[in-house]
């Protein structure tokens, strides 16, 4: 990078325009990733970055933002520089050990809450809860709801079990690929972010891919965790029970037919805020 650090005091709209010119044709939003990642470095808010933009910062805080601005260019999400993100209004810490939680999978979050009625006990299992965002944000929601979020990370878990702590909300959290610890259980409502992209994908090259592929690839078609859970479901589901799961871009239409391949009846299909069909609603289909 080019960006030369400066021998005097740098002031905090000086260090902002570096970085933004820096991140220009690298990331999608320059301007807020500089002045997120000026802000964490300094220890103060955003607003104030722009507000008080002549406010000086000392030269050993400029290394470390432009340490920053430097792994934002190769590639690092800038939550995962800052350590955290917010998802449905509620804080997550995220490590490298899970999924940075995205926009679109809100989705899932409000069609969730839409089908648990407010004062319900209903039992909920989230599969692959990595940072436990899914699992959080319903239970803050709907505290009468028992959630149990699973994860096959041992990291991850500790991770979601630290958020969970954090923002003082009761959800149980097992270690378990998929149903393997749940043998026997039945749940109201599964919803599940699962590993979806496909092996072949640019995304998971090695040197721009810094989340953990446990948790993004879904093997040669994408599908080979997705195809777990849809064939499970049934045996998982209480007799009314639904299933609500997001997926890639193009799966709409073969996970639909996985879904009816495995007895399962889809209530609907569901886009994202770019109005694309990303998620899906199915209950077991009655004979
Ligand atoms: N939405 C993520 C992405 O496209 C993928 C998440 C997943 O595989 N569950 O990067």
């Amino acid at each position: 990078m080019s960006t030369k650090i400066s021998n005097h005091s740098a002031s905090l709209g000086y260090l902002a325009a570096q970085g933004c010119q820096a991140l220009r044709g690298v990331s999608a939003s320059p301007r807020l990733d500089a002045e997120v990642l000026l802000a964490h470095t300094a220890g103060i808010s955003r607003s104030v970055v722009f507000a008080f933009s002549e406010r000086t910062v000392r030269p050993e805080m400029e290394c470390r933002y432009f340490d920053l601005i430097a792994k934002r260019v190769n590639g690092m999400l800038v939550a995962q520089l800052v350590g955290k993100k917010e998802f449905y209004s509620l804080e997550f810490v995220v490590t490298a050990d899970t999924l940075v939680p995205r926009p679109e999978t809100e989705l899932l979050v409000e069609k969730a809450l839409a089908w648990i009625p407010e004062k319900a006990k209903m039992s909920i299992l989230d599969i692959g809860t990595g940072t436990g965002a899914i699992a959080l944000a319903i239970k803050k929601h709907r505290p009468h709801a028992c959630i149990t979020g699973v994860d096959v990370s041992e990291a991850a878990l500790f991770v979601a079990k630290g958020n969970g702590v954090a923002l003082d909300l009761d959800v149980r959290w097992l270690r378990s690929s998929a149903y393997s610890a749940l043998s026997g259980e039945r749940f109201d409502l599964i919803v599940t972010n699962p590993p979806y992209v496909e092996k072949g994908d640019p995304c998971l090259l090695d040197d721009i891919c810094f989340e953990p592929r446990l948790a993004l690839d879904g093997g040669t078609d994408g599908l080979d965790i997705i195809r777990v859970i849809v064939a499970g479901a049934k045996k998982h589901l209480s007799p009314n029970g639904r299933l609500l799961m997001e997926h890639g871009l193009d799966q709409s239409g073969v996970v639909t037919k996985l879904l009816q391949a495995n007895s399962l009846e889809v209530l609907g299909s569901y886009c994202d805020l770019a109005c694309h069909p990303r998620a899906l609603g199915a209950q077991v289909a009655t004979p």
